[in-house]
């Protein structure tokens, strides 16, 4: 399991960007794109922010968006399934079972406002390349990781929107 880092309060009270986002939400930017091999792809990130637009997901095609770049957006917060109502579960399970895959933090536009790193600070950053959001190659491994959480009925929360297919 990774250490975490205690120093430096998440300011979980504002809104955050989530860095694994689909290309349909409000205020979709472009994170990066997926490069390498499929067993071990790793995120290129992008050094200027690129809003979403048609001609920017046609790129993609035939391939969904989410499959070939990562998008950032506002967090939906108790609007998905890996918030718990104060932390993303996903950020969690991505520091305790994922290895790191660089050893510095990645050039990354939204660090000052990433839940991922506010949330679990630069164990994140390490482990963030090899996450692609519609992985159609994931490992068991990732798959356990991307799991939707147990349901938000259990919760006493409104239900989920639909699972997505990677983290
Ligand atoms: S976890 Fe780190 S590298 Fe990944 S999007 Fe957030 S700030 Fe950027």
């Amino acid at each position: 399991m990774a250490e975490r880092e205690t120093s430096g309060k998440a300011d979980l009270g504002r809104a955050l960007l989530c860095p694994s986002a689909q290309p349909d939400m409000p205020g979709a930017h472009v994170l990066g794109v997926v490069t390498g091999p499929v067993e071990a792809p790793q995120i290129a990130y992008l050094d200027e922010p690129v809003p979403v637009t048609d001609a920017v997901t046609a790129l993609a095609e035939p391939a969904h968006p989410a499959d070939v770049m990562r998008f950032s957006a506002p967090c939906e917060e108790r609007k998905c399934c890996h918030f718990d109502g104060q932390r993303c579960q996903l950020a969690t399970r991505i520091v305790d079972t994922l290895p790191a895959v660089v050893d510095a933090l990645p050039e990354c536009l939204i660090r000052s406002e990433c839940r991922w790193f506010q949330q679990e600070h630069r164990a994140a950053c390490l482990r963030c390349p090899q996450v692609v959001t519609r992985n159609h190659a994931a490992s068991e491994l990732m798959v356990s990781v991307a799991r939707v959480a147990l349901s938000d009925a259990d919760a006493g929360q409104p239900p989920a929107p639909a699972p997505r297919t990677g983290p």
